[in-house]
């Protein structure tokens, strides 16, 4: 087998988790891409939960040897990097618009339901957005973990409806549309597939990517939540022994060596 494509996630699998300023991509995993780019023409794809301009204003100040090839955004929108600027992969993001609008248009129970209860029984910040008719934002840990039940709860009844956490955010979206389903749009645009595909990611947004139906090589940093663990570890995937970018330049290696 023969790597063509690497899709990872941003936050938490790339740029460690946390707030310290010093928060760096490590060198090594810049390193061992390059290797892959010049030996096999490596495409890389992030792909994150930020919009553009939060991802771009990251990228630059990381000060990248490279950027990426893709971004996948707001884990739904494809767009291709053409001079460091996002061009969009029109068909699959009007797509997604299309079913977005529709769903979210006919679910005004349970967002009127949600509004409720964040109000009156949470400290959380929350409000329409972009994507989304609701983003929250918890206060804490364990407040993210009491509304991401409320919601696995409540959405029961409205089958084409899926949150997507990550720490403690939560988006929504329609059920076909996630980090996996957009890493197959590039996929089918630039004539890969799963059998060629790394990918990696430490939280609950990534979960639909690391799936082998979209990357045969699944990865996630040390840092990565249990459940992301569990997933790449019941798929046969590496779990690296080290956080973040460290982690993942670990995986690229161990793939170099058993490629080799
Ligand atoms: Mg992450």
């Amino acid at each position: 087998m023969n790597l063509r494509l690497v899709c990872t996630d941003f936050d938490g699998t790339l740029l460690p988790a946390g707030e310290e300023d010093d928060r760096s991509i490590c060198p090594e995993f810049f390193s061992r891409l390059q290797q892959l780019k010049k030996r096999s023409g490596v495409v890389w794809v992030i792909n994150t939960g930020r919009p553009w301009e939060s991802l771009r204003s990251e990228l630059e100040r990381q000060r990248l040897p490279y950027w990426p090839d893709w971004v996948v955004l707001g884990e739904r929108e494809v767009y291709r990097i053409e001079g460091r600027l996002p061009a969009p992969h029109r068909a699959w993001n009007q797509r997604c618009s299309e079913l977005h609008r529709e769903l979210f248009a006919a679910t005004t129970s349970f967002w009127e339901g949600m509004r409720r209860f964040l109000q009156h029984e949470t400290r959380a910040v929350y409000g329409q957005a972009e994507w989304s008719p609701l983003e929250i934002l918890a206060a804490d840990a364990g407040e993210a973990d009491r509304i991401h039940k409320k919601i696995l709860d409540w959405i029961a009844p409205f089958p084409d409806l899926s949150v997507q956490r990550n720490f403690a955010g939560f988006r929504f979206s329609h059920r076909e549309i996630h980090k996996g389903s957009a890493l197959q749009a590039v996929q089918e645009e630039i004539g890969l597939d799963a059998a060629v595909t790394l990918a990696a990611g430490d939280h609950h947004n990534d979960l639909p990517m690391l799936d082998r139906r979209y990357a045969a090589f699944l990865t996630c940093p040390v840092n990565a939540i249990p459940e992301v663990k569990d997933r790449v570890r019941g798929q046969g995937g590496f779990l690296a022994s080290r956080p973040a970018s460290a982690g993942i330049a670990e995986a690229l290696s161990r793939f170099e060596a058993c490629e080799a």
